[in-house]
Parts: structure tokens; C-alpha cells; sequence
């Protein structure tokens, strides 16, 4: 019934409305706003290979930091060669280092290199997935597997999960406004105390919702 439809999208909004001004007035005056951000492509390091690409004992610098605590975008770059010879050069390294390698790439990035089979992975689960060449001033790394397309995910607190009513691995909506607006129906929910609530989308996704033109946006199960 269409007035059945009615109310019940009414009462969604409300619901909504409701969500935003409780994570407004529950965070001891911060205000928890839900932010989007777009990852351009990146690479995470693991200390074997730094050692190999930019020297023994070699230390990430710091550049500028990143929006989840902790974080932060390298000066370090490197060049990464896909399967037909082709590369893209200054990949940026995300800080701090990790237990193991990854890269991860948009689709159009990853077609760019040759790469047409890219899996979309949550950031750790790349067992199985392609690898690549990556070139330092040092040295260069056979990245044997660890090149993914990130799934777009959105990173909260455990007061902001009970308040969404989602677990670890659950799936979100995402809705973008605007004039090239559209929804997001598999956004991976992470949880961790140290998180602030944020969406992480790549810059093929930021492109085709269009998400510098507008300030509209809604995140519901
Ligand atoms: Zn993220």
C-alpha cells in the first residue's frame, strides 16, 4: 500500500534523525559526525620489505596524518610493475608498518597495470590474491600476493556499533545526495575502540557517486 510505504520511510527518517542527534549528544561534548573520505591508491609495508626497498633498519616518515588515530601518509613512494611491464609510479605508503604487505588499488588503477582479475578484499584478507613488482631506492620487492581493490567499509567505536545495531562483518547502506548520487548496498562494518566513525570508499567510488558535490549522506543497516 502506497500509504503503508509512506509511513514506514517516514519512520525510517525519524529513525535516522534520531541516530544523528544521539551520536551528537552521547559523546561527552565531541560530536561524532559521519564523515566519507576517499583512499587513493596506497600500499601498507611490512619490515622485510622496507628493509629491501628503502634499506636496513629503514623508518617510514612521517608526512601528514590520516583521519583514524595512529595513522599516517609517508613521504615514502614506490614504483609498482604489473604483469604486462606497465606501472604506476609513486604509490604512496601508508604508516604505521604492517605484519604483512598490501597494496591497494581502484579498479581503473588496477586495469591500468593489467591487473583485470583484482579481488575486493577487506584490508588483511589477501591470501589468494594477485601480487605484483614494487621498486624502491633501494631494492625491488616480488610481492608474491597482497594487491586488492579495499571494500568500501565504514570504521566505528563499539558505543557507535550498538547504536546502529551492527556486529563485526555486518553490511551497511550508504546513501550518497546529489546529482550523481547513489547507494552504497555492501558497506563492511569494522569495529575498534580506537576508531572514529568513517566511511573509507576508493576513488573510483568517490567518482561515480559523486561525493565532492554534495553533503548529503545517510549510513543505515
Ligand atoms: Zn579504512
Amino acid at each position: 500500500m502506497v500509504s503503508a510505504a509512506i509511513d514506514r520511510s517516514m519512520v525510517e527518517q525519524i529513525v535516522r534523525q534520531v541516530a544523528l542527534e544521539y551520536l551528537h549528544r552521547n559523546q561527552n561534548g565531541k560530536s561524532s559526525v559521519l564523515t566519507v573520505q576517499t583512499s587513493s591508491r596506497h600500499m601498507h609495508v611490512c619490515r622485510e620489505d622496507m628493509d629491501v626497498l628503502f634499506g636496513p633498519g629503514s623508518e617510514l616518515t612521517f608526512d601528514r596524518p590520516l583521519f583514524q588515530e595512529g595513522n599516517f601518509a609517508a613521504k615514502e613512494t614506490v614504483t609498482i610493475v604489473g604483469p604486462r611491464n606497465r606501472l604506476i609510479s609513486n604509490l604512496r605508503i601508508l604508516g604505521p608498518m604492517r605484519k604483512q604487505s598490501q597494496v591497494e588499488l581502484a579498479f581503473t588503477d588496477a586495469i591500468m597495470l593489467g591487473i583485470h582479475d583484482i579481488p575486493i578484499r577487506l584490508s588483511g584478507d589477501i591470501a589468494g590474491t594477485p601480487g605484483a613488482i614494487l621498486i624502491g631506492p633501494k631494492g625491488v620487492v616480488e610481492l608474491k600476493q597482497g594487491v586488492i581493490r579495499a571494500a568500501i567499509h565504514v570504521h566505528m567505536n563499539p558505543a557507535e556499533a550498538a547504536h546502529f545495531n551492527v556486529s563485526p562483518g555486518d553490511r551497511m547502506k550508504l546513501r550518497i545526495g546529489g546529482p550523481s548520487g547513489l547507494t552504497f548496498n555492501n558497506v563492511h562494518v569494522r569495529i575498534d575502540p580506537a576508531s572514529r566513525l568513517n566511511v573509507h570508499m576508493d576513488t573510483d567510488e568517490a567518482n561515480a557517486c559523486g561525493l565532492h558535490l554534495t553533503k548529503e549522506i545517510e549510513l543505515f543497516k
